[in-house]
């Protein structure tokens, strides 16, 4: 979806929210009524959203914002769909998506070392901007999908590092419309979390990172972390990546293999047998059966090998 998508807004009766809603949504750049989110979400499931609306610029962003809370319509922010699971029935309410289809969103050098890049630019594009001015320290993002925001919210990374190690102050858009910046410390994330306020839509950041002496090397062992991950995952299939959190002491996917569930399957859904902490959509999953997974898989693995998993992929609207 990108500037083609200019005013491609359906007008429907969904007669899930205040029909007149529907009209202000055409003041946007890119917006759609029931509009399904498995176009949206890497697994590539999901019923429809009520509203959902793409802002362009932060001004957007407010407008979604002024939208949603002066009418008192629920709304959800979303970023590359890379962490998430939608039910069936979707999502009632308005749907903010802050995510750079194309090649794009705002991103540019400040100084030395500082780079400035709004939330809906792709990881793989912030990677490719830094390697290009000589830069390190972007190699834990190599291969995660989605956009910066996400990897905010998310604190992703991996066991090379995460968002919160480069970044250096965060921006976002409160619920009543301001736009903050907030200098980060170390102590404000941990594990795939990152502490913001209530209802903050992250706009955009200031990232710190070293030059690097050899950029060549740099480069090479971004594409050698891609092909190693390539390996590992399942790549071939739609999925949203690590479904549970490692637990203290534990990796995932050994205990959901101890506990026999390697290649297990509900409906539509499997665990990979590539990498057990992966569930993938082998054949027209629904939501409702990944959903369902995961619980079997939670309880199994307590009642076979005494640990308790926790789900590190949101799951947004109602479930059985
Ligand atoms: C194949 C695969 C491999 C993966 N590997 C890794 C990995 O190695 N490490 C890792 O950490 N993760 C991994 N993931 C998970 C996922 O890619 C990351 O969590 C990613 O950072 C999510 O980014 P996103 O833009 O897709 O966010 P989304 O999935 O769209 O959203 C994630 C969360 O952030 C919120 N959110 C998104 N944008 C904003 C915003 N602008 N303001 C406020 N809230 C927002 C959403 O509401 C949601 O709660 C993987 C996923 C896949 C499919």
């Amino acid at each position: 979806m990108g500037k083609q998508s200019l005013c491609r807004v359906k007008i429907m009766n969904s007669g899930k929210i205040d029909k007149s809603v529907f009209g202000e949504i055409s003041s946007f750049t890119v917006a759609f009524a029931d509009e399904p989110m498995h176009k949206y979400t890497t697994f590539r499931t999901g019923g429809p959203a009520d509203i959902l609306v793409c802002p362009q610029t932060p001004e957007e962003i407010k407008m979604a914002l002024d939208l949603a809370t002066g009418r008192g319509i629920p709304y959800i922010v979303i970023g590359g769909g890379s962490n998430l699971l939608v039910s069936d029935a979707g999502i009632r309410g308005i749907v903010i998506r802050i995510c750079a289809d194309d090649p794009g969103g705002s991103i540019r050098e400040i100084s030395a070392g500082i780079i400035h890049a709004g939330a809906s630019v792709k990881k793989s594009d912030f990677i490719d901007f830094c390697l290009e001015r000589g830069y390190g320290g972007i190699q834990f993002m190599a291969g995660i999908p989605g956009v910066l925001g996400g990897g905010i919210v998310m604190n992703a990374g991996t066991t090379m590092g995460s968002f919160v190690s480069i970044i250096k102050d965060v921006e976002y858009i409160t619920w009543d419309g301001r736009l903050v910046s907030m200098p980060v410390t170390g102590d404000m994330a941990s594990y795939r979390k990152f502490n913001l306020p209530e209802g903050a839509v992250i706009a955009g950041g200031t990232f710190t990172l070293p030059m690097s002496d050899d950029p060549a090397s740099v480069r090479a062992e971004i594409e050698a972390i891609k092909r190693d991950r390539e390996s590992k995952h399942p790549l071939e299939y739609p999925s949203a990546g690590s479904v549970f959190k490692n637990p203290p002491g534990h990796s995932s996917w050994q205990l959901i293999q101890e506990a026999g569930l390697k290649g297990k399957r509900l409906g539509g859904a499997m665990i990979s047998e590539k990498h057990t902490n992966f569930i993938i959509n082998v054949d027209n999953a629904t939501s409702q059966d990944i959903r369902d997974l995961i619980e079997l898989t939670k309880e199994e693995v307590y009642r076979k090998v005494g640990v308790e998993l926790e789900a590190e992929i949101r799951m947004i609207g109602d479930f059985r």
